[in-house]
């Protein structure tokens, strides 16, 4: 299927270069007859700004479809002709001195005006190459998460396989990194990896391409040897005896930022099809989520539906000007996070200052080559992203905080109220957790809360929302599902929690977890919604917690587990 896919975009590549080909043909026609005008004398002020556009358009696009050395060649003619468009700024309308016009417009230029056809037969780098073309990372999360275990001693490595199933983790084994990587390691997401095994195994570590993010364990904790693990491309090293809960935590930490980091959501806004087209095309391809803005009049209502990660924008869009866009947008205080990246041929500094002060953030210098785009278009999401979190996420477990959980089930509630579809809310809280931090201290009970946090983001969708109410309550909103289905998927997870043991001065024990549902769809809002499943979770409290009680269900004698 990627193969497919693959040859998919590459076909509409293609497509866009011919096009881009077909245009540029009937440009550089045009720039042939105004040279023709130039070395009849004839400098009329709009001769000049239209072959200086086109020339800019040029050096800003040809590189993109594969044509660098026409692309140069514009740019080289287009810093020649500045002068005297600059000039044209001053004096509108009016024609240019004949003898000025001579000064920079000489036979040198017009012949080079005639050679640029040739260049378009002379085409370099296909475009969309080397690994940045690789099929796109799937956006879903499989409910369990595979984890390799590279460890000589088959017994530890059991032990901890067998700890982390209950975390969310699918555990393979292997005595050694040799064996785990001739094994194949497409579809891993982590692998924890005995620290000896790293030190003497780097050579095969080394040969993998799109390794998962590696985890050392040892026994000896010193900075030599977190030293030596670094600078092998060791992303974590946990100490033994191995507390499984930190474990699952830093796993979780490294998956979700490796899921992360192919992915985010572009606003591309450029007047130009086919370059819109060719920059949403290679982004697509490398995993993000695109959206292409042809009209600048536009952005306003897609940025509010589409809600991207950073915008790309060009520069010049015909009477509109990328820095005054980003002005605009600015106006708005919604909008003055967004990070704007400019997409632009200019190179003066001074320019780019200017247009950096009226709002963007950045930089990208046309043309840009499609690997480049999509590394430097990911990099930027990923930092986006990270920052946005820090705002609407809980930063003990990373899930959403309480007032944009609410903010996010009222969504809800007005989106299955809409469709007539079924979704369902409960609130969800930790029984006896006072005991916990009085028995083993505050830091115990962050990581059992985070445990608890770690589970609800393996067992339920991509979809849901899961949130953290407040201290050891959390809330989800499950959206097209029946109270039945809810009620089998958190029982299960209240069956998973049970089942975790937590170790603290030397001592395990287990927590549970009551949890209270409530059917979205039926109540006039989502906070009477809330409020329904904050009453069933009081009668689970009250019934003998550790289970799922539905709202409108009769509660069941104190002590049974449903
Ligand atoms: P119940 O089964 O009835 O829910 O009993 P409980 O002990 O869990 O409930 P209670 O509301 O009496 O206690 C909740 C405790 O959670 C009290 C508070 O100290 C603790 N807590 C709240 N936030 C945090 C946190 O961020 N970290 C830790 N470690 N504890 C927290
Ligand atoms: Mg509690
Ligand atoms: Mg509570």
């Amino acid at each position: 299927m990627p193969e497919e896919k693959n040859s998919e975009v590459a076909r509409k590549l293609e497509l866009l270069k011919l096009r881009f080909k077909e245009k540029a043909t009937t440009d550089i026609g045009l720039l042939r007859a105004a040279a023709d005008r130039f070395r009849a004398g004839d400098f009329s002020a709009s001769d000049i700004a239209s072959v200086y556009h086109s020339l800019h358009r040029l050096a800003g696009s040809a590189g993109t479809f594969g044509f660098s050395a026409l692309g140069e060649e514009a740019r080289s003619l287009e810093i020649m002709l500045k002068p005297l468009a600059d000039m044209d700024d001053d004096s509108s309308g009016s024609a240019i001195a004949a003898e000025q016009g001579r000064d920079v417009v000489n036979q040198a230029f017009v012949d080079r005006v005639a050679q640029l056809e040739s260049l378009l037969s002379l085409e370099q780098g296909a475009p969309l190459t080397g690994d940045d073309a690789s099929p796109r990372a799937s956006a879903e999360r499989s409910e369990e998460s595979v984890v390799l275990i590279v460890d000589p001693d088959q017994d530890a490595a059991r032990d901890l396989a067998c700890g982390l199933e209950f975390h969310g983790f699918l555990a393979n084994i292997f005595p050694s990194v040799e064996s785990a990587v001739v094994n194949g390691l497409a579809g891993v997401s982590v692998m924890v990896v005995r620290d000896d095994l790293v030190i003497r195994e780097s050579r095969q570590l080394g040969s993998v391409a799109d390794k998962p993010p590696i985890i050392c364990v040892g026994a000896g904790d010193s900075f030599s040897q977190r030293y030596r693990l670094a600078e092998r491309g060791v992303d974590g090293f946990v100490c033994e005896p191995v507390d499984i809960p930190v474990l699952a935590d830093y796993m979780e930490r490294l998956i979700t930022e490796r899921d992360e980091g192919g992915s985010g959501r572009v606003m591309i806004v450029d007047d130009d099809p086919e370059l819109l087209e060719h920059y949403g095309l290679v982004l697509e391809e490398g995993g993000m989520e695109v959206r292409r803005v042809n009209k600048p009049a536009e952005i306003l209502s897609v940025l509010s539906e589409f809600r991207p990660d950073i915008v790309l924008m060009d520069v010049q869009m015909g009477t509109f000007t990328g820095p005054n866009l980003a002005r605009m947008l600015r106006f708005d205080p919604e909008w003055l996070g967004l990070p704007i990246i400019f997409l632009s041929s200019e190179e003066d500094r001074e320019f780019q200052v200017a247009a950096l002060a009226k709002g963007g953030d950045d930089f990208l210098t046309k043309p840009v080559s499609d690997a480049f785009l999509l590394r430097a278009v990911k990099v930027r999401c990923y930092r986006a992203r990270q920052l946005g979190k820090l705002a609407s996420r809980d930063s003990l477990t990373g899930l959403l905080k309480h007032s944009v959980a609410k903010f996010e089930i009222q969504k809800e509630h007005a989106r299955c109220q809409r469709l007539g579809q079924q979704s369902v809310v409960a609130m969800l809280d930790l029984d006896h957790f006072k005991q916990v931090n009085d028995r083993y201290g505050h830091r115990t009970g962050d990581l059992v809360i985070k445990g608890l946090a770690n589970l609800l983001r393996h067992r339920l969708r991509k979809s849901d929302v899961i949130g953290r109410y407040g201290g050891e309550e959390f809330v989800v909103a499950l959206p097209d599902c029946s109270v039945e289905n809810a009620r089998q998927v958190l029982q299960s997870v209240c069956d998973h929690m049970a089942g975790i043991i937590f170790t603290a001065n030397g001592q395990e024990f287990t927590v549970t977890l009551s949890v209270g549902v409530a059917p979205l769809q039926n109540s006039p809002t989502g906070d009477d919604a809330l409020e329904a499943a904050d009453q069933a979770l009081y009668r689970r409290k009250q019934s003998g917690r550790n289970g799922v009680m539905v709202s409108g269900d009769e509660p069941e004698p104190a002590g049974t587990v449903s």
